[in-house]
């Protein structure tokens, strides 16, 4: 038995080595290496190259065992902002009392049309959020006026929420756009009435001592599974008019839209893993 694992594994080992060696790159025509050479250098490879496989094996830091949730639930290590049961989590945008928007039966919470935006109680800065949304039917209104709403990563950098079915409108404040900024790579939207999930991981902006921006924000968003922002640099935040601002700031909440036009958009299962 013994016997029969090793030569297992000694074929496992060789398979993966000749992969590796079958693996060929396209070559990138007219590279002056020099000049490549002088743009990145990665001081923990530089010296003597290793030639064991075991030299660059790394068994620290320890990475953390935690539960993951099917299906979209909340991973045993994540913050849970919203599961149905009540709005203890949110408040008004306008006045900081408590969340006026409706709780529903079926564990999920419907924008309470102009009472406005409501937002975390708790303040967060890098996270992956995970948050489902639903455009009702039946439909009414058209374009920007159609079951919108949006996830304001620290409180002003919008991800659009649109019933953008049989809806057009401009390509930079459809859904999965961050709102005025960054057209999404597709538009994967499920059929009005049913729910989407976003899968949101946003990394943010960093500001000098004088409130100067010296690195960039960034947002990448699944939509129902498929990538629709790639990692993108956020330039500011996302107004409905004028350019994206950069203001300095520390954590802020996560927020959700009352667009005031009877948006009647839908939201459950929203929890947030701080990065
Ligand atoms: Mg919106």
């Amino acid at each position: 038995m013994k016997y029969k694992y090793i030569v297992l594994l000694l074929a496992a080992s060789f398979g993966v080595i000749s992969c590796q060696e079958k693996v060929k790159v396209e070559p990138i025509d007219d590279v002056n290496n020099d000049a490549m050479n002088s743009i990145i250098v990665y001081d923990e490879y530089m010296g003597e190259e290793p030639t064991t496989p075991e030299e660059t094996e790394f068994y620290e830091p320890n990475v953390s065992v935690i539960q993951s949730g099917a299906l979209g639930a909340p991973p045993s290590d994540a913050v849970v902002l919203f599961n149905g049961t009540s709005l203890d989590n949110w408040i008004s945008s306008n006045d900081s009392t408590a969340a006026k928007w409706h709780l529903n039966k079926d564990a999920s919470m419907t924008v309470n049309d102009k009472t406005g935006n409501i937002q975390t109680k708790q303040n967060f800065g890098d996270v992956q959020l995970h948050i489902e949304w639903k455009s009702p039917l039946p439909v009414q209104l058209e374009g920007q006026h159609r079951a919108n709403s949006g996830v304001f990563l620290n409180g002003i950098y919008e991800v659009q929420i649109l019933d953008q079915n049989d809806n057009p409108t401009y390509v930079n404040g459809q859904v999965g756009s961050i709102y005025k900024q960054h057209v999404p790579l597709a538009m994967a939207s499920v059929p009005t009435g049913e729910w989407n999930i976003y899968d949101i991981i946003y990394h943010a902006p960093e500001f000098n001592t004088d409130g100067g921006k010296i690195k960039s924000g960034d947002i990448t968003v699944i939509h129902n599974g498929v990538l629709v922002q790639d990692h993108i640099e956020l330039k500011g935040t996302t107004p409905y008019i004028g350019w994206p601002k950069n203001p300095a700031h520390g954590k802020g909440p996560l927020l959700l839209q009352d667009h005031g036009d009877d948006s009647r958009v839908s939201f459950r299962n929203i929890w947030v893993r701080e990065l």
